[in-house]
C-alpha cells in the first residue's frame, strides 16, 4: 500500500515514515503543499496523509482540489491540537479521518488500514471496456492480463473516457471533469494526455481512442 505523506515538520515526517514502513506501507514524503499537490495529481497512491498547516498550499486546499477532480482516494488529516482549524472542517472538506498531534504511528497505521478497508467495501463495480479493466479501489488498470502503468491524472482521464465509452467527449468536458474547475492552462494539455494514453493502450488493438475532428474523443472497445 502506497502512502503520500505531506508534512513540513521534517522530524515528524521521518518518524511517521519509519513507523509506517515498519508496518509494511510504502511512503512518499512531500515537505510542502505544492509538492504534495503535484504528487497527488501525478502519481498513484492508495491513501493520503495531509498536515493542515503547510507552506505554500494548505492540506485543506490539496484535499479540496482532489475532490474537485472527482478523486475518492482516502484522506487523513493531521491536525495540531492548538490549531485554529476545527476538526469538523477536515471532514467537511472531504477528508475521511483525522488525527490530532501528537499521535502514535502505530495508531496511524491502524487508522489507515481501516480507511483502506472502508474504501474497498464502498467501491463501485470495476469499469470494463473490451480487454480494459479499471480497478478503482486500488487505482490500477489492466489491459488483458498486463497492468498499465498510469499516473493519477492518466487514470482519471481513462476512467472518464471509459465512463462515456462509445460517445464523443469534448476537450472542455474532459477539462471540467479531469482537471480542476479552476484550470486556466492550455486546453491542448488534453491532447498531450490522450496521446500518452494511446501509447499505453497501443499494445492491444481492441481498445482505441479516436479523435473526432472538431468535436473531441471517443473510446471504443471490442471484446476479443
Ligand atoms: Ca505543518
Amino acid at each position: 500500500m502506497r502512502v503520500l505523506l505531506v508534512e513540513d515538520e521534517r522530524p515528524l515526517a521521518e518518524a511517521v515514515r519509519a513507523g509506517l514502513e515498519a508496518d509494511g506501507f510504502s511512503v512518499v514524503v512531500a515537505g510542502d503543499g505544492v509538492d504534495g499537490d503535484w504528487l497527488a495529481q501525478e502519481e498513484h497512491f492508495d491513501v493520503i496523509v495531509l498536515d493542515v498547516m503547510l507552506p505554500h498550499l494548505s492540506g485543506y486546499e490539496i484535499c479540496r482540489r482532489l475532490r474537485a477532480r472527482g478523486s475518492t482516494i482516502p484522506v487523513l488529516f493531521l491536525t495540531a491540537k492548538d490549531g485554529e482549524y476545527d476538526e469538523a472542517d477536515a471532514l467537511d472538506i472531504g477528508g475521511d479521518d483525522f488525527m490530532s498531534k501528537p499521535f502514535s504511528p502505530v495508531v496511524l497505521a491502524a487508522r489507515l488500514r481501516a480507511l483502506l478497508r472502508r474504501a474497498a467495501r464502498s467501491a463501485e463495480p470495476d469499469p470494463r471496456l473490451g480487454p480494459l479493466r479499471l480497478e478503482l479501489a486500488r487505482r490500477r488498470a489492466w489491459l488483458g492480463t498486463d497492468e498499465l502503468r498510469l499516473t493519477a491524472r492518466e487514470m482519471a482521464l481513462l476512467h472518464y473516457l471509459v465512463h462515456r465509452a462509445e460517445h464523443v467527449v469534448s476537450k472542455s468536458e474532459i477539462l471540467d471533469h479531469v482537471w480542476d474547475e479552476a484550470f486556466e492552462g492550455d486546453a491542448n494539455v488534453v491532447e498531450v494526455y490522450v496521446g500518452r494514453l494511446r501509447r499505453k493502450l497501443a499494445a492491444n488493438p481492441d481498445v482505441t481512442i479516436e479523435t473526432i475532428r472538431g468535436l473531441g474523443y471517443r473510446i471504443s472497445g471490442r471484446t476479443p
